[in-house]
């Protein structure tokens, strides 16, 4: 047990894997955890202390597959193997132990296996450092080789995490992760600059890490502890990585972390990724096609060149029909070379990995085939990185089975005829076992048991077994040496036998040896490409990304969006795509335009609940995505002005399911826009001041209008039940107040999801009510006390102060009839104070008993 103290010691926050045999083994509270994760037994193995160790244990061939469970759950494994053969050791250290040393220590950020990795998406393990006031990051795909960096403000934190979604997170522990603090990492202890600018160099053979562009002391830093991570994961080998690549903010398009959530970019509001703008729009044939596309849309760019570079792509290949089909024949075959690679650079690679790349080679060639003619620069680009020199696909061809066995030693992986010196071992060894054959054939006639058998025994090797019948017989036989009785006969051997067995074992041993050292010398034919492929496999990963923008433009109903420098924004026939395609089916989306000129560069947006005014809102934001990511968007012309910073609100209220939007956040996340937005942003805010009181919250969301107006005069879509801003309009000569039309039909509402100029003449709660289910009595009632309230209130008139608001709360001046009874007043008292606006239909019905419980002791009074 010294052994397991030891390697515990130096892995604390990691559960043991401890390699015993055919078994990995788990003690004490390693063992109770696993054991409940698992579901497996635990088992008790000797004493410590004078209390049993409790035990459990998975069998080695398994072990992929209970990791995948353990990493999930966010444990961390270190992996101690055993570093001797226990048969080839000689009898003279047969006392000391085994011995054993930690191999690697599998962390959420830092696998690379197919069964640990999500296929569409990146794994990345994010570092950060403390800088002078900014924060450094680092982050790295060990799975790909991806590796970048960038400083960052602290408060921009959580949008990269939103963006990167990493793994694994590893930080100071001052610097709080909030939603993100469950991927953190055991805390690092983070070089000096100048230290971790010499590591880095190194790492990547060049005398200056200033080779690779400049980065901040914190980015330095950061990188820094990200590969010391890899290193110590990986027992000191590092896998094959890119250059560090500094990213300036400077190109893309901001978006924080609220905005992020609101768009459901790539993970719905419930954490799913049904229902996302990535899911709607990906049409990808590859995992490093999604893992690409997915980088496009979590980053899209502020540069107009560099968006029109990618239109420019798939607008070719839209064109292009025939090269375009040939291209997507090829990546349909194409396997994930990236990863694969990964694997081979860490040494971990099996035949199928290079298979993988063998294949990825004839796809590159291929890809670049289909591609003919002058292409547009991004495309050609693309193409110079397929490699046309197929040396080393040659090569792989020649040497990998096809298909090739999972594990090297399973069967064969290697081809008959690539290497003389593996053929003669195996011809040796079959010719042994057609010798076998034969001599089975000789014992059964020689002694006269027509039954006998030749067979392979794990422990005793190949040996004669022969029926219960003739064992007497045998035994007697000199030449014939009893090895062990059975129930139903006796295995023997005989020397003959002894000596082939010996033969067959070694020629085996030979053969095998020999398949590892071929295996080996074109793992590193395949790594001395390793740079090439990785190129390869980013070109690949484009065109796929590319193809996929083709796709959606090729149905005609997503159209390729002019990006302009200055401030336009001119959406004809926008749709959004998410509720569109969750609508297919059950009822057509209504197309809406959109246009934010700068005389009226302000919509405001009334019309009652389930109108449609966040679909809308929503809408023009994920264009804004699309259209500066490079794709096609969904509508039939659009026109924008580059957007440097795209800001989407949902009010309180309409976030309640996340249980964490209290008013107090929603006002947070409205000064962040007041301070962050400027004259290029867009910003689209839905139902602000709906987490207070109505006064409250009037007041709130009409002096945030004014600022985005005249202060900050950006772009904005302000969506509101509070239909009286649209008075307004009188006042801010950018405001144009629209509405969703909605129509009135035998006593019900319709909602035609139009966006049409005007306000809404009233607020439709009463008749959402009615559509929630709310009898017909009580609807009634509410729709008098409105024209009552309306009529004595009065309507917000232009100017007019602040305390002039209608309030729903207030008491309505005429007395309205009521049946009397104190019952019935408090009923009315209630019903005065509603805002069906603000209710969900389960609030409803549960205000509906409140009421009806009002009413009823009056009932049966009278
Ligand atoms: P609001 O914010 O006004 O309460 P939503 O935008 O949440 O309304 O829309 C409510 C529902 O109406 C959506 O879930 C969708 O089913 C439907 N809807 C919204 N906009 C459209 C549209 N343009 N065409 C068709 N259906 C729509
Ligand atoms: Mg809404």
């Amino acid at each position: 047990m010294a052994q397991w103290f030891a390697a515990k010691a130096d892995h604390p926050n990691a559960l043991l894997f401890f390699r015993m045999g055919d078994f990995y083994e788990m003690f004490f509270a390693d063992a109770e955890a696993a054991a409940a994760a698992l579901d497996i037994a635990l088992t008790q193995r000797g004493e410590h202390d004078g209390t049993p160790i409790p035990m459990c244990g998975v069998p080695q061939h398994a072990a992929d597959a209970y990791l995948a469970r353990l990493i999930r759950r966010g444990f961390r494994v270190a992996i101690a193997e055993q570093m001797e053969d226990p048969k080839a050791r000689g009898k003279a250290n047969g006392k000391t132990p085994i011995r054993r040393e930690v191999v690697r220590l599998v962390t959420p950020g830092t696998v690379t296996e197919e069964s640990l990795l999500e296929a569409g998406r990146s794994n990345l393990l994010l570092a950060l450092a403390q800088d002078r006031g900014h924060i450094g990051a680092a982050w790295l795909d060990v799975s790909t080789g991806l590796f970048e960096t960038m400083a960052v403000p602290q408060a921009e934190l959580p949008s990269l995490f939103g963006r990167l979604e990493p793994a694994e997170i590893l930080a100071p522990s001052n610097l709080a992760l909030d939603e993100w603090a469950d991927r953190r990492a055991p805390e690092p202890v983070p070089s000096p600059p100048l230290i971790a600018r010499r590591r880095l160099a190194d790492a990547f053979g060049v005398s200056e890490l200033e080779a690779f562009g400049s980065f901040t002391d914190g980015e330095a830093v950061a990188a820094a502890l990200a590969l010391d991570y890899v290193r110590a994961t990986q027992a000191g080998a590092l896998p094959r990585l890119a250059r560090p690549s500094p990213q300036g903010r400077a190109g893309v398009l901001a978006m924080d972390a609220a905005t992020r959530a609101s768009l459901e970019i790539q993970r719905s509001r419930d954490g799913g990724v049904q229902y996302t703008l990535l899911a709607s729009v990906q049409r990808t044939l590859t995992s490093a096609g999604a893992r690409t596309l997915t980088g496009w849309l979590t980053a899209p760019l502020a540069d107009t060149q560099a968006i029109t570079a990618r239109q420019d792509m798939w607008s070719w290949l839209l064109a292009n029909a025939d090269a375009t089909a040939r291209l997507r024949t090829a990546l349909r075959t194409a396997p994930d070379i990236a990863r694969a690679l990964a694997r081979v650079s860490l040494n971990r690679g099996g035949p199928r990995d290079l298979a993988a790349l063998r294949d990825g080679l004839v796809t590159a060639a291929a890809a670049a085939r289909a591609l003919e003619g002058p292409l547009p620069e991004a495309l050609e680009k693309a193409r110079a990185a397929l490699p046309i020199d197929s040396a080393l696909a040659r090569q792989l061809s020649l040497a990998l089975e096809d298909p090739s066995p999972p594990r090297l030693g399973d069967a064969s992986a290697i081809r008959s005829s690539f290497d003389g010196e593996l053929d003669a071992h195996r011809a040796l060894r079959d010719d042994s076992r057609r010798v076998l054959a034969k001599l089975q054939l000789d014992y059964a006639q020689r002694y006269g048991v027509a039954s006998l058998k030749i067979r392979h025994h794990a422990q005793l090797g190949y040996v004669i077994e022969a029926p219960a019948a003739a064992v007497e017989r045998l035994r007697e036989l000199p030449e014939l040496t009893l090895r062990q009785g059975m129930a139903n006969g006796a295995r023997f051997t005989t020397p003959e036998l002894s000596d082939l067995d010996r033969r067959i074992a070694e020629a085996a041993e030979r053969a095998a040896a020999r398949e590892r050292t071929v295996f080996a010398h074109l793992v590193s034919a395949a790594l001395a490409e390793a740079d090439t492929l990785a190129k390869a496999a980013d070109a690949l990963a484009t065109l796929d990304a590319a193809q996929s923008a083709a796709r959606l433009a090729e149905s005609g109903t997503w159209t390729r969006p002019v990006v302009t420098q200055d401030e336009a924004f001119l959406i004809k026939s926008g749709r959004h795509p998410v509720v569109e395609s969750a609508l297919s089916g059950q009822a057509a989306f209504v197309p809406n335009h959109c246009d934010l000129s700068s005389d009226r560069r302000v919509l405001l947006l009334t019309g009652p609940n389930m109108a449609g005014k966040s679909t809308f809102l929503r809408q023009n934001a994920l264009l804004v995505v699309l259209a500066q990511a490079g794709l096609p968007v969904p509508a039939e012309t659009a026109r924008i002005g580059v957007v440097d910073r795209l800001f989407s609100r949902v009010g309180a209220a309409d976030d309640l399911a996340r249980g964490r939007s209290t008013f107090m956040v929603e006002m947070t996340e409205t000064a962040a826009i007041l301070h962050q937005a400027g004259p290029r942003s867009l910003v689209v805010v839905d139902e602000i001041g709906r987490g207070t009181a109505t006064m409250d919250g009037l007041a709130i969301a009409w002096a945030v209008l004014e600022a985005l107006h005249s202060a900050i005069r950006c772009r904005t879509i302000f969506a509101t039940h509070f239909h009286e801003l649209a008075e307004l309009a009188a006042r801010l000569p950018r405001l144009r107040p629209h509405t969703m039309r909605v129509k009135e039909w035998k006593g019900t509402v319709v909602f035609l999801h139009e966006v049409a100029e005007g306000a809404a003449g009233r607020s439709w709660g009463v008749h959402v009510a009615e559509l929630a289910g709310v009898p017909a009595a009580v609807v009634r009632r509410a729709a008098s006390l409105l024209s009552a309230l309306e009529k004595h209130g009065g309507l917000l008139t232009a100017g007019a102060p602040l305390g002039a608001l209608p309030l729903f709360a207030a008491t309505p001046q005429t007395e309205p009839e009521t049946s009397g009874g104190t019952a019935t007043d408090g009923l009315m008292v209630e019903l005065a104070a509603l805002d069906p606006d603000k209710m969900t239909p389960r609030e409803a019905l549960d205000t509906l008993y409140r009421l009806k419980g009002l009413l009823l002791p009056a009932d049966e009074t009278s």
